[in-house]
This record gives C-alpha cells, sequence and structure tokens, in this order.
C-alpha cells in the first residue's frame, strides 16, 4: 500500500533529485529533465485526485507543486545557472480537469521563475488515444505557453514531419518524439535525407516493451 512520505523523506527524495542531475552533468549530458508527468512521484504530488495530503505539500496548487519547485531550485544549484534544465509535465487530470489547466499555468510560470528552459506538455492519457488522433495536447499547451510565458516542447501524436512543422508554426517551441524512435531510431537522420516516417500505423498497442530491448510489433 502508498503511504505519504514524511517530511524529512521529501527533502532526502530533492537532495536525490539534485545529486542525480550534477553526475548526469558530470557524465557529459547536455540537460537534464525533472519528470512530473505520467504517474510518477511528482506527478502524484501535482494531481489532487492522487494527493490527499493535509500539510503544506498537498491541498493548494501552491503547496502541490512545492516539492517540484524545491526540487528545481536544489537542481539548479547543483547544475550551475547555465546547464540546462527542464520539465515535463501533465496539462490534463482524471479529475478537476479544467482546475487543473489554470494549475498548469501557475506551475509554469513558477518554473520560469526559477530558470527552467522549458516545459515539456503531455497527458495522463496519452496510451488511451484514438489511433489516427494527432497532437493529442497542442491546444492546452498552446494557451499554457501564452499564459505562462515559458518555452513549451510538445509531446504525444506526434508522427510525421507535416506533424512537426505543425506543431512549431502553431507557436509552439521544440517537438518531443518517443514511439517514432522506436519505429526508427534514426528517424532524424531518416527525415533529414528526405524519406518518411514509418510510425504511421501505431495503432497504441504498447507491446514496444520487450524482454530483448524496445521495438515495434509492425516492422
Ligand atoms: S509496438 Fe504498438 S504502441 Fe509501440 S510503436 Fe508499435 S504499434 Fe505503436
Amino acid at each position: 500500500m502508498p503511504r505519504a512520505l514524511t517530511a524529512e523523506e521529501i527533502a532526502q527524495v530533492e537532495d536525490d533529485f539534485a545529486a542525480a542531475a550534477l553526475r548526469a552533468k558530470q557524465a557529459g549530458f547536455d540537460g537534464v529533465q525533472v519528470h512530473c508527468a505520467h504517474g510518477y512521484l511528482f506527478s502524484q504530488f501535482i494531481d489532487p485526485a492522487h494527493n490527499k495530503r493535509a500539510d503544506a505539500y498537498g491541498g493548494s496548487v501552491e503547496n502541490r507543486f512545492r516539492i517540484v519547485e524545491e526540487t528545481l531550485r536544489k537542481v539548479k544549484d547543483a547544475v550551475g545557472g547555465t546547464f540546462p534544465v527542464f520539465i515535463k509535465i501533465h496539462c490534463n487530470a482524471v479529475e478537476g480537469d479544467a482546475q487543473f489547466a489554470s494549475d498548469l499555468v501557475y506551475m509554469l510560470k513558477a518554473a520560469a521563475a526559477l530558470g527552467v528552459e522549458a516545459a515539456e506538455i503531455s497527458g495522463f492519457d496519452f496510451a488511451k488515444q484514438p489511433r489516427d488522433k494527432r497532437l493529442y495536447y497542442m491546444e492546452r499547451a498552446r494557451r499554457a505557453r501564452e499564459a505562462s510565458g515559458l518555452p513549451v516542447i510538445l509531446v504525444g501524436g506526434i508522427r510525421t514531419l507535416a506533424e512537426m512543422d505543425e506543431v512549431l508554426e502553431g507557436g509552439l517551441d521544440m517537438v518531443s518524439l518517443s514511439r517514432p524512435f522506436v519505429c526508427q531510431p534514426d528517424i532524424l537522420k531518416r527525415l533529414q535525407a528526405g524519406e518518411s516516417s514509418k510510425c504511421i500505423g501505431c495503432f497504441g498497442c504498447f507491446s514496444c516493451y520487450q524482454k530483448t530491448g524496445k521495438r515495434c510489433v509492425l516492422h
């Protein structure tokens, strides 16, 4: 059964994120991303459907985002001001979705105030999207970008070069791909060479995870 973290454990989690970010920098990576989506720990804190705490880390959006803010501050202190730090975050919620959309703007503004370079925007329901749907979170990401001023990276249902262009021409700043890399790990070179994406028949079976690695069942 899950249980609530103590205040000491929260501080330890934050310190561990900062130490991990520093190790990533020392290992030669170009930036780090603090993951606050897809049911991971920080996503559970910011989502009121999961977070039932009655202390300074639960209730209002300020409280639910506090662990992320404290972590970002510690990460920034650990890696130094010029090392890129991003967050990944949901734009929607199972319960109270409209309220969460306005909470998202608060969280992006708070991240921007801490010097976070950009937010990658996803959603809790990315695995349930219809096969033909594309750019799942475009509209909400665009509104959040406008209201917060923080650069936004869109992920979810982006398969082809034309769809990537649509994201950028629609006012967002960067594109993130996941399943297209499962289909074609060298997709960027192929697109540059004028080839087309093979990830257009994805039907969301999520059978990509296999014992011997990750590959699409279609090819
Ligand atoms: S294995 Fe299934 S979910 Fe994964 S990329 Fe292929 S069709 Fe899509």
